[in-house]
């Protein structure tokens, strides 16, 4: 059975009050699941470090907040869509997908209750491949082994969409394989694939491995196909991967990307959407410093840009407060 979290609330507080001692005190605390991806991207370290900061504040709220190691942005709406997750990292084309029923979900209908809280970091679509597989450009990839992402994760929706543009299919490969985040870097390095394909913010602990491990390099994603994306859709835009932030890059690497996002339920409570915010947004600078893929980034920014579905009343009063929503 699910413990009492805060969708689903009712029956499951009411049992634990009739069996705890301090029935008040049980009544009152609920849980929230924060669904990220990979242990080895950006999402889980980032999800963990907003629970961390929402823990502080539990005395107050009477939240419990943790953080869930999923298979990514598709998998975190689905979940957050039947009740099992309360937040849920997602790019910004899955985030606009889900909630107009497009692309990868088309088949189960638009998720009209999906909420937007905010945004956080770009996420550039990232090309790793063995520097011995003969691979400069994202077209070099026909022919190769490669890893298009598991499925329910961002990499793996973008990835179809883009080999779809191209007007090629999964057999233009010598493989398409499909394998977390987690385990693509060592199997990059143990030759079993030349390339693997990943929409992460920088730096991410799976591209550290990949360029350290072995010998890798950071492959271009750029042309036509790629322009016309962007023109076509709000939420795609040309992104850069740092020269000298990995070994074996040491110039700009043009990509294209997205946003990621944090999203909601339009049944989970306005006050635990506060909370969450108010976790985030109460010492800004803290939760900049957890991750240096956060750096960058303004409320003012992650208030208006990115988020295409509804925002959630209970962030939208937040921010209306604070003066960033334009
Ligand atoms: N963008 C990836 C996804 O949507 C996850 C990246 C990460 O875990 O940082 O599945």
């Amino acid at each position: 059975m699910k413990p009492n979290r805060i969708l689903g609330f009712g029956l499951a507080a009411a049992m634990l009050g009739s069996l705890a001692s301090g029935a008040a005190s049980a009544q009152e605390q609920r849980f929230v699941s924060v669904g990220t991806g990979g242990v080895t991207g950006v999402y889980y370290p980032v999800g963990g470090a907003i629970c961390r900061l929402m823990n502080q504040n539990r005395r107050e709220t009477g939240i419990r907040c943790s953080v869930e190691s999923t298979g990514g942005s598709v998998f975190n709406v689905n979940a957050i869509k039947g009740g099992d997750l309360e937040f849920g990292v997602a790019q910004s084309d899955v985030q606009y997908n889900a909630f107009k029923g497009e692309g990868p979900f088309k088949e189960g209908g638009a998720h009209e209750k999906l909420r937007s809280v905010f945004s956080l970091h770009a996420e550039p679509l990232t090309v790793v491949a063995r520097k011995d597989a003969g691979i400069a450009s994202f077209d070099d990839l026909k022919g190769k082994r490669v890893n298009i992402g598991n499925p329910g994760s961002g990499q793996r929706a973008l990835m179809d969409l883009l080999i779809a543009s191209k007007g090629w299919t999964n057999a233009d490969f010598a493989v398409a394989s499909e394998l977390a985040p987690a385990e693509q870097s060592a199997q990059l390095c143990d030759n079993n694939i030349d390339a693997f394909a990943y929409t992460v913010g920088h730096p991410a602990g799976a591209i550290q491995e990949a360029t350290t491990t072995c010998d890798s390099v950071i492959v271009p994603v750029e042309g036509e196909v790629v322009d016309k994306l962007i023109a076509d859709h709000p939420y795609y835009f040309k992104a850069t991967i740092p020269g000298g932030m990995y070994r074996g890059t040491d110039s700009d690497v043009n990509t294209f990307g997205v946003g990621a996002t944090v999203v909601t339920s339009a049944d989970v409570p306005d006050d635990v959407v506060r909370a969450f915010v108010d976790a985030v947004f109460k010492d800004f600078d803290a939760f900049k410093a957890l991750h240096p893929a956060l750096a960058n980034l303004t409320p003012e920014s992650m208030v208006n840009q990115g988020n295409s579905a509804p925002m959630h009343p209970g962030a939208e009063a937040y921010y209306k407060e604070k003066g960033w929503l334009k």
